[in-house]
């Protein structure tokens, strides 16, 4: 009775407040109104936001006692059989409707182990998104292997298909798409063209746990598909990863090749008869994963109807401009990433506007830089091994191909992103980060003007 008396209030009072703001912005004009908004932190006003933003990572109480019994097991590593790690595999597996998932060491293990077992050897090239974090770069590298970058589509953030044909060459062995931030790539395109040249797709879902493309969950679109649950990521067990797929075989060699080259299932020989190495992951990281499946599905959703809402209000505003998706798909957001248009803020620098969302209590970041750039592909390129695969012509236009990624050079220039951990605050704070954005809109003129 009480608190329905105190909504039908609010409800009341906030129609009499929005009637008279019409009132005013009428009989003043919107220019007015603009000068009159609330003013910017960073020009001496209120921050939008104060307060924080919820931390991560989170660990619970009612965690403990399951960490405990597996130190007090002793039984700590996964061989041998038994325990959380295939528990955890079968559970992983289920969620995503893979056939079977793999526990790692971590996300970029994943990916040498999907990129081998792929079939990528010395001398092979990969297509890859130059727009992803540098372990996509270093797996391929780690097979001594060249990293071929497609362009990035600017209004989706990932792999443009229309720039993969014209990069495939006979020594193409796969595409690495990369769902970054947690967004769908156009799986169905890139797998086509895979399908004709006859290569194949492992998915970097390194970001992307729970992430939906048609129906489908991303990690079981492409041949292999491979996750990170380092300490930032939304599943996280300080270290660890898994690869994802439908196909017993495939997923009984990387279970190999995981595990010192060891007979597994389909895949089987006698003593060493295959190479292979140790990524396994531990028991101690499934059973904190295992804790967290459940928080996972919650706080996705959260995100998702955050990251919608956020969307809405920014259409409204305009200047940043949220993503496209493909059709009929769901990002899971692990960055929620807006692409900034200067001119709609009186040609406000991206630098500029971000400190001042700073100053309003809402830090941003910029995404990834155009990273080919800094140095790590010339260095695997002077080494020996590779001058040794490549013809020096071939590696020169290869590092000159860097300056056709026009499209990833913009993303680059023009992303403005807020954390994951963001999206988990509640409603009111979404509102904020749109106050905030509007009041510097609504200054931007002035804020472009000062130093
Ligand atoms: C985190 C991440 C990786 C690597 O995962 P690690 O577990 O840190 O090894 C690979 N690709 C992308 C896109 C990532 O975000």
């Amino acid at each position: 009775m009480n608190n329905q008396f105190t909504r039908r209030h609010f409800i009341q009072s906030a129609a009499a407040s929005s009637a008279a703001l019409a009132w005013l912005s009428a009989r003043t004009g919107p220019n007015v109104f603009a000068a009159d908004a609330a003013k910017p932190a960073i020009l001496g006003g209120k921050p939008a936001h104060t307060g924080g933003w919820p931390k991560w990572p989170e660990w619970r109480q009612e965690w403990e006692a399951q960490v405990l019994d597996v130190l007090r097991s002793g039984h700590w590593c996964r061989a041998g059989g038994g325990g959380q790690v295939p528990e955890f595999e079968a559970a992983w597996a289920k969620l995503l409707g893979a056939k079977r998932a793999l526990g790692t060491a971590s996300g970029t293990t994943a990916l040498i182990t999907s990129l081998y077992v792929a079939g990528v050897d010395a001398g092979d090239e990969v297509i890859c998104s130059p727009y992803t974090f540098s372990a996509s770069y270093n797996a391929i590298l780690i097979q001594k292997a060249l990293p071929v970058f497609a362009d990035t589509d600017p209004e989706t953030l990932t792999m443009c298909p229309k720039s993969i044909e014209s990069r495939i060459t006979e020594r193409t062995k796969a595409i690495l798409p990369v769902h970054i931030y947690g967004i769908p790539c156009y799986m169905d395109e890139i797998n086509a063209i895979a399908k004709k040249h006859k290569l194949a797709v492992v998915e970097d879902a390194c970001q992307a746990w729970l992430a939906e493309y048609k129906g489908r969950k991303c990690g079981t679109l492409g041949d292999l598909g491979c996750f990170s649950f380092q300490n930032s990521k939304h599943i996280p067990s300080g270290e660890g990863g898994a690869v994802t797929g439908m196909s017993d075989e495939l997923l009984d060699r990387c279970h190999s090749y995981h595990n010192c080259g060891r007979s597994v299932g389909s895949f089987k020989g006698h003593g060493c008869f295959a190479r292979g190495t140790n990524y396994r992951m531990q028991h101690f990281q499934a059973v904190i994963l295992l804790q967290q499946i459940e928080k996972l599905v919650k706080e996705t959703a959260h995100r998702q109807a955050n990251a919608d809402y956020l969307i809405a209000g920014l259409n409204q505003i305009g200047g940043l401009v949220p993503v496209r998706l493909p059709e009929n798909s769901r990002a899971v957001w692990h960055l929620f990433p807006m692409r900034y248009d200067a001119a709609q803020f009186n040609g406000l620098s991206r630098g500029k506007f971000m400190q001042a969302l700073g100053k309003e209590g809402v830090p941003s970041s910029g995404g990834y830089g155009e990273q080919y750039n800094d140095g790590m592909l010339d260095e695997a390129i002077n080494s020996t091994g590779y001058k040794r695969l490549w013809s020096a012509d071939r590696l020169k236009a290869y590092r000159e191909s860097f300056k056709d990624l026009k499209g990833n050079a913009q993303v680059c220039s023009t992303t403005v992103a807020i954390g994951q951990n963001m999206l988990l605050a509640d409603r009111s704070a979404m509102d904020q980060i749109l106050d905030a954005i509007r009041k510097i809109k609504a200054h931007s003129a002035t804020l472009a003007k000062k130093a």
